[in-house]
């Protein structure tokens, strides 16, 4: 789509998350004069999580569970910029790319998601697999696909994080492995399939009856399963407990507590204890009125979990229930009184720790 209007303002999306990718939608069916979209990328084909189990599972294939990127852009008249952010330059307003200059921004949006936190227990970024980065996670899980055929199925697998992204990623490998098994001509019974979690039940942020439904589902398929147990360390083919237990496994999949980016900290964004972009419920920065959050990376600051909502999705929910439909990147730059209300609430916030900018007008 040309448009004939001049760039009033640049509007830059980091991360084709969830939310970035219904804001170009949203603009791709409204566009609005003057305002210039760009989404910075690390890959074109962003994965739609919800799917990821039955990707795993053989159930859906690569463009089912993917959406292309480059025909979004389009669509919404955007600027497609395939790069890994490594910094934001707050001052001067602009992202730092790994591969290409700075991008300017008037409006940043950042929807980078969130990764497992591999780095906190000694051994497990070496000897685990995070399931995110999901492009990462795929080609690792071809990989361990390949190994547990060429073992002709005597390969036992232990999955860490008993929340609802573990316990579907071990059904669907699960799932996945024993008939890849059969249909190479061995035995799935050499199969063997552990879950491990640090909470008391399975699925700690749901019901405790969907949770204790979930063990049941385990025990009758011969999964293995350690709730209360924290691992202390992981080795070549073993978990450590705090217990002093160990659990042999051949291979070892993490998809425990969330972590972000570790580059967020030299930015000088305001973020929470464990690294999260504080953002008000309007999901914009409590430090930075230009910039906004969404997605696994946004931490909303005095916002509340409701039981349902799994872990670091929160933000999701939260932008579900107290937003509109689209993200408040979109609202702001079509509502120019609606964010100069919220820089002025957002600016005299006292949890704010990063300097202040000049308010952005849309
Ligand atoms: C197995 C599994 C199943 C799940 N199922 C569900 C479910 O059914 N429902 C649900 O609500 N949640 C589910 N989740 C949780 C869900 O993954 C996250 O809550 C969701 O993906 C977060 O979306 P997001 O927009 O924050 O970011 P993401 O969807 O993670 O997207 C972030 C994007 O930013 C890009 N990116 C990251 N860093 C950079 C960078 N530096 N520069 C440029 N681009 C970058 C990434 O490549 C990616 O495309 C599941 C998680 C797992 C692991």
């Amino acid at each position: 789509m040309i448009s004939t209007h001049p760039i009033l303002k640049d509007v830059v999306l980091l991360g084709a998350g969830h939310a970035h990718v219904t804001v170009l939608r949203m603009f791709g069916m409204k566009p609005l004069p003057g305002a210039r979209f760009t989404l910075i990328t690390r890959e074109v084909h962003t994965p739609y999580s919800g799917m990821l189990p039955g990707l795993i599972a053989g159930t859906y294939g690569f463009d089912d569970s993917h959406i292309d990127t480059g025909p979004l852009a389009r669509f919404a008249g955007a600027r497609l910029y395939q790069d890994e952010a490594i910094g934001i330059d707050l001052e001067n307003r602009r992202v730092l790319c790994k591969n290409r200059p700075p991008v300017a921004y008037d409006l940043l949006s950042i929807d980078i998601g969130s990764t497992p936190n591999v780095g906190d227990v000694p051994g497990a970024a070496l000897h685990a697999i995070p399931v995110k980065p999901i492009d990462g996670f795929l080609g690792r899980f071809e990989a361990l696909r390949a190994r547990v055929l060429a073992a002709k199925g005597n390969v036992s697998i232990g999955v860490v994080g008993a929340g609802a992204g573990g316990v579907e990623l071990l059904l669907s490998v699960e799932r996945r492995l024993e008939r890849d098994v059969a249909a190479a001509g061995h035995d799935p019974a050499g199969l063997a399939f552990t879950l491990v979690g640090a909470s008391d039940g399975l699925l700690p942020s749901f019901p405790a009856a969907m949770g204790r439904r979930f063990r049941e589902i385990c025990e009758q398929r011969g999964i293995r399963v350690f709730a209360g147990a924290r691992v202390d360390r992981v080795e070549t083919g073993a978990l450590h407990l705090e217990t002093g237990e160990r659990i042999a496994l051949d291979e070892i999949l993490w998809t425990t507590q969330a972590a972000p980016a570790p580059w967020l900290r030299d930015t000088g964004l305001a973020l929470d204890a464990r690294g999260f972009v504080q953002v008000t419920l309007a999901l914009r920065s409590v430090s930075h009125p230009e910039v906004f959050a969404a997605g696994d990376i946004a931490a909303v600051d005095g916002y509340q979990l409701p039981i349902s909502c799994p872990s670091r999705a929160s933000t999701r929910c939260a932008k579900a229930r107290r937003s509109p439909k689209i993200s408040a990147a979109s609202s702001a730059a079509r509502r120019p009184r609606r964010i100069n209300r919220s820089v002025r609430r957002s600016t005299s916030s006292p949890r704010g720790s990063g300097p202040r900018s000049a308010p952005a007008t849309a």
